[in-house]
């Protein structure tokens, strides 16, 4: 896998995209590290589960990020309600994201996700 993979977003297809640590501090920033969408998250980490709808809202109110309309279309063309942020650049177990998001976020990376932690 690409050392430059920082953030991946998904939706319950596996139909993902992938941004770099350059652009997922962007848009981390634009979006306020997706509070205003985000369902669950890790207190340790970036991984998180996020709602479609407030997504697309969210990046409609940003300042347009290059990744952002493939992130909207993404959200818009979810098969489900919502997406799933995986934090590539962490070694993070979640063992402190306990609510019933992680579950939900666990099960559906096991079936679509399956990217190696990374070993650091
Ligand atoms: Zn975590």
């Amino acid at each position: 896998m690409d050392p430059d993979e920082t953030l991946a977003i998904l939706d319950e297809e596996g139909e993902e995209l992938v941004f770099d640590e350059f652009d997922a501090t962007v848009l981390l920033g634009l979006t306020q590290g997706f509070d205003a969408a985000t369902v669950s998250a890790c207190p340790a980490c970036r991984s998180r589960v996020l709602a479609c709808v407030a997504l697309v809202d969210l990046l409609r109110d940003t300042a347009m990020h290059p990744g952002g309309r493939e992130l909207v279309e993404l959200a818009e063309d979810a098969p489900t309600l919502h997406l799933y942020v995986q934090d590539l650049a962490t070694t993070c177990r979640h063992d402190r994201w306990l609510d019933p998001g992680y579950t939900e976020w666990s099960e559906v990376l096991r079936e679509v996700g399956d990217r190696p932690a990374r070993s650091s």
